[in-house]
């Protein structure tokens, strides 16, 4: 009895799955934001995901009424501007010197004018040595900025760049060319959002007034510490831009730890479809240490070797407009 019922239910159901040629598709594909290649098949039968998200819209900015005439590229040249301002009109910009505040102004404005909301975390120093130049305790900021909307408890990336240098440096390398390409990707993606959402970070008082990781990266590890679990989950990769102007044949892609493996990998598996050489690496010496300790995945791309390091000489001349086209180009591609 039970079987003969089965049987008939099977039937049914196999019949309403295997037949009826004329049925109409259940749905429109839904346009998967990682896989573009996915063309609609003819057949009605397997949806290549197995919960379809009709909701999701990856390709309809809400804010920009005019349709786009053609895709946002990433421009370096923009980016070489950028650093003069940094490095030239504005200086050296010790984490809670007059000039880092000027320097978030700025930085501030630029995410504003693009229609991002900003907002600033106030970050406490420690009074110290910062590479040979006494340092006072004083306070500085973290600049964030987000599409208006953003909910930080959604899946989402980071992507930071430190804007303070030490106080001799004009800093063209380290760091106006990651806050610059920083400003270039927020660019982009205002124009033509990628499917996952990004947040922009500036961080405050990256540089060393010491020595060890508690003299270190005050305004990553402070944002860290206060992030909410739901918002820490959230993050699905972290990447921060320090040092990624200076000419090399390969872009740098570093890890701190095994937390970073993953998103190392996949940032150079983009390198290779798009033909830009990378090198793995690994160092803890930036921002994406402060996610990476706790447990977020997280990169750092630049670290090339350079001559003005950390010195009066770290101008905009060291600086390479190649370099920066392949680490902006890079990170848009992995975006998208
Ligand atoms: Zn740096």
């Amino acid at each position: 009895m039970r079987g003969a019922v089965l049987a008939v239910v099977l039937s049914v159901m196999l019949g309403s799955c295997t037949a009826a040629p004329e049925a109409p598709a259940p749905t429109p594909p839904v346009v998967s934001p990682t896989g573009p290649t996915a063309s609609a098949t003819p057949t009605p039968t397997v949806s290549p995901s197995p919960t379809p998200t009709p909701t999701a819209s990856p390709s309809t900015p809400s804010s920009t009424p005019s349709p786009r005439p053609r895709p946002a590229r990433f421009d370096a040249r923009r980016v070489q501007r950028d650093i003069e301002h940094l490095a030239v009109a504005i200086g050296p910009r010790e984490a809670t010197s007059r000039n880092y505040a000027r320097a978030a102004d700025w930085v501030e404005r630029r995410f504003e004018a693009l229609g991002y909301e900003v907002r600033r975390t106030r970050v406490t120093v420690p009074a110290g040595n910062s590479w040979g130049t006494p340092v006072r305790r004083g306070t500085s900021v973290n600049v964030i900025a987000e599409r208006p909307g953003f909910d930080r408890r959604a899946r989402h990336v980071v992507i930071g760049a430190h804007l303070d240098t030490v106080p001799v440096a004009p800093g063209a390398e380290d760091n106006a060319s990651g806050v610059s390409v920083l400003l270039e990707l927020a660019r982009l993606a205002a124009a033509q959002p990628p499917s996952t959402p990004v947040q922009f970070v500036a961080f405050a008082a990256e540089e060393p007034r010491g020595p060890g990781d508690a003299l270190h990266h005050f305004g990553s590890r402070q944002l860290v510490a206060d992030l909410p679990q739901a918002e820490r989950r959230a993050i699905t990769a972290m990447v921060s831009l320090d040092r990624v102007g200076v000419r090399a044949g390969y872009v740098p892609v570093c890890r701190g730890g095994s937390d970073g493996t993953r998103l190392r990998a996949a940032v150079r598996a983009v390198g290779r479809d798009i033909g830009i050489p990378t090198r793995a690496c690994e160092n803890r010496t930036s921002d994406h240490w402060s996610y990476e300790k706790a447990g977020m995945p997280a990169v750092r791309i630049g670290s090339v070797p350079y001559a003005g390091y950390h010195s009066r000489r770290d101008l905009p001349s060291v600086v390479n407009r190649g370099q920066l086209d392949r680490v902006g180009r890079l990170i848009w591609a992995w975006l998208n």
